[in-house]
């Protein structure tokens, strides 16, 4: 029955139910009122309550066999690269997850790749999350931007927007029938009907998918993904379907704007650093302690700006740990460090050796006193092993109050069962 339909009778038989009050009808007419309107309220009810059980068993019991339902339907690729970049993200993002947010404990992440080409991910009921080969292959394998998008999932997963979601936006005729159709007792029917519209359906709301963004980027750098990954994942999205972002997953929703978002992340850069690394949009120039720094060329991957993002990241996450006191060196690599920090590869990079004695002159006469003046004179090998002795020294301190991590926080909850 159509929601139309629904209310329509309600409505006509309420109203019978007024206009018969203290008058005398015959009993037959009366006795069908009653029932007419008692059925169409319980149908209502009974179909609420019937979405509620079944998405909370989806949620929560049914969860796996949910999950095999999506596999059945968007097929899983066996992409090894791809296979093994998620078990990654997936490990180092349930773990900076765990470290404010016990529930993932209880309700871990199941997870596939899937086949389908075009570029985007969902969450849906019971933890339950895929990514399409189509966002490796058009991120490039880029691990720090697809930690976002998967972060940015996690998101929507920790505060149960896929559950309400689904509670607000399945059409009401689709529950009318599922909940009229043979199999109403089977557990996965409003499952069966949500598998085919889980990769295309609006779901969320605006304010779900803020929350979402904002989430992502705690998540994203607590497990120790680029800074500046949010900002490049959205630059490169805009680039490859412009401002109005219609070729892109529509769980991204359009709201808020691709424009927004990469904006919105460009600021956090700056906010992280302490105010000392920004990047012009436009332009892709990267500015350090109010110095202009480095615009990067465009490669055939990646445009001056998506560069700029990851490179300002990796120099924010400097400044953040008070980083800006180590060593300026270049490691056989070929990559740009500050300290233990990579900040970006040289390979390609027109007169590299100006990049790093820029960055040094800037870091050495930034308003924070720096040991790095002393050290340029020394030879790389006493550089590399001050700055691996700084990073050790680190850990070792990190590892004193080091929270417990997802495995471990799993093996502890497993012991008190
Ligand atoms: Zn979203």
């Amino acid at each position: 029955m159509k929601k139309s339909s629904i209310i329509r009778t309600a409505a006509s038989a309420a109203l019978c139910l007024s206009l018969t009050a203290g008058a005398v009808m015959p009993k037959q007419a009366l006795a069908w009122d009653w029932l007419s309107a008692g059925l169409a309220m319980f149908q209502v009810g009974a179909e609420y309550a019937y979405l509620n059980k079944q998405v909370s068993y989806l949620d929560n019991k049914g969860r796996d066999e949910y999950m095999g339902q999506i596999k059945n339907k968007y097929g899983v690729n066996t992409d090894p690269t791809a296979n093994a970049m998620l078990t990654r993200i997936m490990t180092r993002l349930s773990d900076a997850v765990a470290l404010t947010d016990d529930s993932i404990v209880k309700k871990p992440y199941n997870y596939f790749v899937n086949n389908d080409k075009s570029f985007n991910a969902f969450c849906t009921l019971g933890h339950n999350m895929s990514v399409n080969i189509g966002a490796f292959t058009k991120l490039n394998y880029n691990e720090d931007e697809l930690a976002f998008v998967i972060a940015h999932e996690m998101g929507h997963g920790q505060k149960n927007h896929p559950a309400a979601g689904v509670k607000r936006a399945l059409p009401l005729s689709i529950l009318g029938a599922l909940y009229a159709s043979q199999n109403r007792n089977s557990a996965s029917s409003v499952g069966a009907a949500l598998v085919t519209t889980i990769g295309t359906a609006k779901w969320v709301t605006k304010p779900m998918e803020s929350q979402a963004d904002k989430l992502a980027f705690d998540y994203a750098v607590a497990a120790g993904y680029n800074v500046g990954a949010g900002a490049a994942l959205w630059q490169h999205i805009l680039e490859q379907n412009g401002s109005k972002s219609s070729g892109f997953a529509e769980l991204f929703n359009d709201h808020p704007t691709s424009v927004s978002r990469r904006d919105n992340y460009n600021k956090k850069i700056t906010e992280w650093s302490k105010n000392q690394v920004n990047v012009n949009k436009e332009t892709g120039l990267i500015t350090v302690a109010g110095k202009p720094f480095y615009t990067p060329a465009k490669t055939t991957n990646m445009s001056p700006q998506e560069q700029a993002f990851l490179i300002a990241g990796n120099l924010s996450a400097v400044f953040h740990d008070g980083g800006q006191h180590d060593a300026v060196w270049t490691n056989s690599e070929n990559v740009l460090l500050v300290g233990e920090q990579p900040v970006m590869s040289l390979d390609g990079v027109a007169e590299a050796g100006t990049v790093e004695t820029r960055l040094r002159d800037i870091l050495s006469s930034s308003n924070v006193r720096t040991v790095v003046t002393e050290e340029i004179n020394d030879d790389n090998n006493s550089k590399r092993s001050t700055a691996k002795v700084k990073a050790e020294q680190k850990q070792e301190s990190a590892a004193e109050t080091k929270p417990m991590t997802m495995r471990q926080k799993l093996e502890a909850y497993k012991a008190q069962q």
